[in-house]
C-alpha cells in the first residue's frame, strides 16, 4: 500500500471561503481572546513564579500562587475530572460546539493560518487555479513564503506550549536545557504538518475526542442542521416560486473548514463551527428569507423541551466534584512537610546520657509569599533546629536533632509540627523492650 493510500493523505484538499456573520464573529473574538490568554499565562509572574508552570524536574506544579506536588495528586484528579465532565455537559447541550470555537486546532487555523494564507495566496478561487496549474516562479515564492511563515508560527507556538514546563524567559532567551529545544522543535515539526497540510484530516481521523462524542450527544443537542423540509426540492433560480428555499448556491459548502455539505444530514466530520449557517444567511437574507441552516435538534423541532437525565447526571457530577474541590483546597496546608531519618546510626548517646535521633525535614512552601515556618515536638524532647525561611513554591531541607533523656521503649512515638502541620514519625533509643 502506498503512503497515499492512508487516511488523510488521499483526499481532495479543502479551500474554505471565508465567512462572515454573527458565529463567524463569536468565533474569531473567542479564538483571539483564547490565543492571548494561552500567550500570556507563562509570562505572568504570581508569587515569583510564573501564572502556569509545570515542572517537570522537581515533580511541582506552579498555577496561580499556589504550588502543587504529588501529594496533591487528589486535588488535580478532581480538576482533571471537572474538565472531563464540563466537556461531557457542553457536547450534550451543543454537539461538537468545543471543536468549532475553542479547539486550539481550529482557533490557530482559522485565526492566523487560513487569514494569512489567504493575505500570501489569495482568495479561494485564484488558489484552486493556481494549485491546478503546474509549478511557476509566481506559485514558488508564494508557496515558500507561506511555508516560512508557517513554520515560525510553528515555532513560536512550540515555545509557548513549551513555556509551561521551562520558565518563558529562560526559554525564549535561550537559556533553557538542551532538552527543552530538542522537544520544543520536534513539537513544531508536529505542528507545521498539521497546520500546513493535515489540518482537517486530524479531526477525522486522530482527535480521540472526536472519535467518542457521538456517544454524548443525543436527540436534544443543538448541532448545524439544514432545514430540509424547508430546502428542498432545490431551486434551479433563485426567485422561482414554486419549489424548495434553498438556491444551490453552495456557499454553505464553499465555506465549510472540514468539506461538508450540510445539505446531506448531520455529520460527524461537522464541528459544528456555524460558517454555513452564516453562509446561508448571508445569502438568504438577500431574498428577504432565513437561513435554512441553524443550530436545532430534532426533540427542538417536535417542541420537546425539558431537562434529560445525561445533562442531569452530568450536572450533578459537576456539583458534586466542585464541592469537593472546595473541600479539598480549604483543607490545604500552606506548607508541606516530610521527615526521613539521616542517614548513618539510627540514634546516640550524648555526654549527658541524652539520646539523640537526626532526622532530615523537607518543608515546601505551597503559598505564593515567602515563609518561615516554625517547628516544634510534642512531648518531653528538646529540638535543635536552624531557623528556616522558604521562597514561595521553593522547598527547603533541614536537619533537625531530637535529644531526650526520657527514655522509655526501644522505638517512641515522635510528633513533629510545622506550624499547625503534624508529622508523625519514631524516636529510636538503645532501651530494652
Ligand atoms: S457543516 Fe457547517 S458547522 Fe459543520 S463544519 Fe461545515 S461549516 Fe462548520
Ligand atoms: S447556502 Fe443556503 S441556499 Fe445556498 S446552497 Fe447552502 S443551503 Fe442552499
Amino acid at each position: 500500500m502506498a503512503w497515499s493510500d492512508l487516511p488523510g493523505f488521499q483526499r481532495e484538499w479543502v479551500y474554505p471561503l471565508k465567512s462572515s456573520g454573527r458565529y463567524t464573529r463569536i468565533r474569531q473574538t473567542l479564538g483571539n481572546g483564547l490565543i492571548a490568554f494561552l500567550a500570556a499565562l507563562p509570562w505572568i509572574p504570581i508569587g515569583g513564579k510564573p501564572a502556569v508552570l509545570m515542572d517537570l524536574g522537581t515533580r511541582r506544579l506552579y498555577a496561580f500562587g499556589e504550588t502543587f506536588t504529588p501529594r496533591d495528586s487528589a486535588l488535580l484528579v478532581v480538576i482533571f475530572l471537572i474538565m472531563a465532565f464540563s466537556l461531557f455537559l457542553v457536547t450534550a447541550l451543543w454537539g461538537r460546539i468545543w471543536c468549532g470555537y475553542a479547539c486550539p486546532q481550529t482557533v490557530f487555523l482559522e485565526s492566523w493560518i487560513r487569514p494569512l494564507e489567504e493575505w500570501i495566496e489569495g482568495s479561494r478561487g485564484v488558489r484552486i487555479r493556481r494549485d491546478n496549474r503546474g509549478w511557476t516562479l509566481d506559485k514558488a515564492w508564494r508557496k515558500g513564503l507561506k511555508w516560512t511563515l508557517f513554520a515560525l508560527l510553528s515555532i513560536g507556538l512550540s515555545l509557548t506550549l513549551t513555556s509551561y514546563f521551562v520558565p518563558a524567559l529562560e526559554l525564549w532567551s535561550g537559556d533553557g536545557p538542551a532538552g527543552a529545544y530538542g522537544v520544543m522543535f520536534a513539537l513544531a515539526g508536529g505542528v507545521f504538518f498539521d497546520l500546513a497540510y493535515f489540518r482537517e484530516q486530524f479531526c477525522n481521523f486522530l482527535c480521540p475526542y472526536a472519535r467518542f462524542q457521538g456517544a454524548l450527544t443525543d436527540e436534544r443537542s443543538q448541532v448545524v442542521e439544514y432545514e430540509v423540509q424547508i430546502g428542498e426540492p432545490r431551486r434551479e433560480k433563485p426567485r422561482a416560486a414554486t419549489e424548495g428555499a434553498c438556491i444551490d448556491c453552495k456557499k454553505c459548502v464553499a465555506v465549510c473548514p472540514q468539506g461538508v455539505d450540510i445539505r446531506d444530514g448531520y455529520q460527524l466530520n461537522c464541528i459544528n463551527c456555524g460558517s454555513c449557517a452564516d453562509a446561508c444567511e448571508g445569502v438568504l437574507a438577500k431574498l428577504g428569507q432565513g437561513s435554512l441552516i441553524t443550530y436545532t435538534s430534532p426533540d427542538t423541532r417536535a417542541d420537546q423541551k425539558g431537562p434529560r437525565p445525561r445533562t442531569i447526571v452530568y450536572s450533578a457530577l459537576l456539583v458534586v466534584l466542585s464541592v469537593t474541590l472546595v473541600v479539598l483546597l480549604a483543607q490545604r496546608q500552606p506548607v508541606d512537610a516530610s521527615v526521613a531519618r539521616a542517614p548513618g546510626t539510627l540514634f546516640t548517646v550524648d555526654a549527658d546520657g541524652a539520646v539523640r535521633n537526626t532526622f532530615l525535614l523537607m518543608v515546601t512552601n505551597n503559598g505564593s509569599a515567602s515563609v518561615t515556618p516554625t517547628i516544634t515536638v510534642d512531648g518531653s524532647y528538646e529540638l535543635i533546629v536552624p531557623p528556616i525561611s522558604i521562597p514561595a513554591g521553593e522547598s527547603r531541607m533541614v536537619p533537625v536533632v531530637v535529644r531526650t533523656d526520657d527514655v522509655e521503649s526501644r522505638t517512641q512515638d515522635l510528633r513533629l509540627y510545622v506550624d499547625d502541620l503534624e508529622i508523625k514519625t519514631t524516636f529510636k533509643t538503645g532501651a530494652e523492650s
